[in-house]
């Protein structure tokens, strides 16, 4: 079993950390990213248990009453998200380094619950956020609203996560996420082998 910690990629929504993770896992296969339970409505593009484990509010509250959750949060719009204990162990039974997607509380959450756990939060300016999830469109104008609304008080923690990085120009974040993950599984390859 590998020895490499997780990586925790949390920031406002917006931000861009589902398409940097999808750049990061592209250029390093050893990562898989753990896939979340939460109750909020499927998009169009996702798929069970690709993109999240789609759970009634009911099944949620049963998992946690189960200690089935490694860390878990009420979003906005009293959405739940999740990450499972279970995705953790397969991911890490396979060998491979997790890579956990989190708002930031259940990114604080997983520093302290995953030993070794390494927390890069990527920025980008409230206004900025404004216009990709108003182009993204994948919510409503009113849960846009409380998502920048959150964003504004995720902002003021940045500095409470090991690394920030800066997603202005897609390419130049992506070449310095890879960087930075490259950098913190290096120890863990050098005990591995
Ligand atoms: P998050 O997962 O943090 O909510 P996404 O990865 O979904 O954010 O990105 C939000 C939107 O912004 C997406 O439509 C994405 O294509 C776009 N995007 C991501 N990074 C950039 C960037 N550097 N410049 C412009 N648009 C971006
Ligand atoms: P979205 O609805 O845009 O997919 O996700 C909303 C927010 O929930 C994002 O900031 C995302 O990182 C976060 N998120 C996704 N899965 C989890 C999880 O398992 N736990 C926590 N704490 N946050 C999550």
């Amino acid at each position: 079993m590998s020895s490499a910690p997780a990586i925790v990629v949390t920031g406002p929504s917006g931000a861009g950390k589902g398409t940097l993770i999808s750049e990061l896992l592209r250029r390093l296969p050893q990562l898989e990213h753990t896939v979340s339970a939460t109750t909020r409505e499927r998009r169009p593009a996702e798929k069970d248990g690709r993109e999240y484990w789609f759970l009634g509010p009911e099944e949620f509250e049963l998992r946690v009453q189960a200690g089935e959750f490694l860390e878990h949060v009420t979003y906005v719009s009293g959405k739940r998200y999740g990450t499972l204990r279970s995705e953790l162990d397969r991911i890490m039974r396979a060998g491979r380094v997790c890579v956990l997607e989190l708002e930031t509380e259940g990114a604080l959450n997983a520093k302290r619950a995953v030993p070794g756990a390494y927390t890069i939060f990527i920025r980008a300016p409230v206004a900025e956020l404004d216009r990709r999830l108003t182009e993204r469109a994948t919510e409503t104008s009113t849960e846009i609203g409380d998502r920048l609304e959150l964003a504004h008080r995720q902002l003021e923690q940045a500095g409470a996560f090991d690394c920030v990085i800066e997603n202005d120009k897609l390419d130049h974040a992506a070449d310095e996420l890879e960087r930075v993950v490259q950098q913190v599984l290096a120890p863990a390859a050098t005990m591995d082998s």
